[in-house]
């Protein structure tokens, strides 16, 4: 079978072998006779995905005890309102860093639900960078401070996470968790859509320190509640079934690679690649992000006119390279290379880059 060289930003890759054991047990689940599909979220079967999903997760991440794990749905845009809806009580304030366009739609909802200061910002050099956060000042009593850890659109990335002392650390980490080890017990709040690093569309992983459970606001709907998914493990309603089961396939794979570390290693390697050819063309290929920001999982890039990036894109597409498009609010090029790209891929598009430039520059 002949896989694309996919860079999609999400819907994005997964690994090959976890698709391919979705597969195999696709329409009898270990014998069942019955899909993953086709049974109750209660039966022990998906019990047992949901708490070994949750189990890998923890492993993997090395989240320590007093943390929850939970499966949600409404995406990591959910979580924008989410979190302000728990966590920002009446009279205090909730502090943003603005990085972006992620960034900035978490900040658009926090506004609508209570007092919000944005503490730092990219704004003035385009969003190219991580601002310096050595310095930060919160409002007094901030609820929380919110971080989007990777801009996805960008192509920037926090390569250290700030001090916010006794405030609690939130984090949008949908398009770079599981890239690299960090430390679970700096933050109170961490969210991610799976539609990258973690597996399909329709679930949204969040962990959460227990503490915070008590002081979350009780007035608002059920299903937005953070205590009432946790004290039902996830399954206070219907969960997606099948993208917890999916999930659950990619932790193993991730295991399977050696753990974060492994992973990380490897997605070093493949960001060097295509930083090394942008930094090695001779201004033929402009690198967006400045170089201390660089993301990790999204290399973002221009070209000298819009015709050019377009018959860059042209090409590639007929060299089978999928997904190169940047995003439509920024235009240019993005290659994202997230854990289940392979490197052979990025090899693949390094050389492709190459010689579009030798032939083309
Ligand atoms: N935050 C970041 C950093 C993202 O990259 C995305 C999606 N690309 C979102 C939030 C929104 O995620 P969703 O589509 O799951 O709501």
């Amino acid at each position: 079978m002949n896989r694309a060289y996919n860079f999609n930003p999400g819907p994005a890759a997964l690994p090959f072998e976890a698709l391919q054991q979705a597969r195999e047990e696709f329409a009898d689940y270990r014998g069942i006779g019955m899909s993953v599909l086709e049974i109750s979220h209660r039966s022990k079967e998906f019990e047992a995905i949901n708490d070994e999903t949750q189990t890998l997760l923890k492993d993997l991440l090395s989240i320590p005890d007093g943390y929850k794990v939970l499966f949600l749905q409404g995406g990591a845009s959910l979580q924008f309102a989410m979190v302000p809806m728990n966590l920002l009580a009446e009279g205090r304030t909730a502090a943003y860093v603005d990085t972006g366009s992620w960034a900035k739609k978490a900040i658009k909802e926090a506004k609508l639900i209570g007092e919000v200061a944005v503490v730092a910002s990219s704004a003035d050099a385009g969003y190219t960078r991580i601002p310096d956060l050595s310095g930060l000042s919160l409002p007094s009593g901030a609820a929380y401070l919110h971080i989007t850890s990777n801009e996805t659109i960008g192509g920037i990335q926090y390569k250290a996470f700030p001090d916010a002392g006794d405030v609690p650390l939130v984090a949008d980490m949908s398009s770079d968790i599981l890239s690299r080890p960090f430390d679970v017990s700096r933050f109170g709040l961490i969210y991610a859509g799976a539609q990258k690093n973690l597996g399909p569309a329709g679930v949204t992983v969040v962990i959460l320190r227990e503490d915070l459970l008590e002081r979350m606001r009780r007035d608002i709907p059920t299903m937005l509640r953070y205590d009432v998914h946790a004290e039902n493990n996830s399954l206070y309603n219907t969960p997606p079934v099948f993208s917890i089961y999916m999930t659950g396939l990619v932790l193993k794979w991730v295991k399977a690679q050696g753990g974060l570390s492994a992973v990380e290693r490897i997605n070093r390697e493949k960001a060097a690649l295509l930083y090394g050819v942008i930094d090695e063309s001779g201004g033929f290929y402009r690198g967006v992000a400045d170089p201390d920001s660089r993301s990790v999982m999204n290399v973002t890039w221009r070209l000298e006119s819009e015709e050019l990036e377009k018959a860059f894109i042209k090409e590639a597409g007929e060299n089978g390279f999928v997904g190169l498009k940047g995003h439509r609010s920024v235009g240019g090029l993005r290659a994202s290379i997230y854990n289940a790209v392979p490197l052979e891929a990025v090899q693949a598009l390094a050389g492709f880059m190459r010689d579009f430039a030798r032939r083309h520059g």
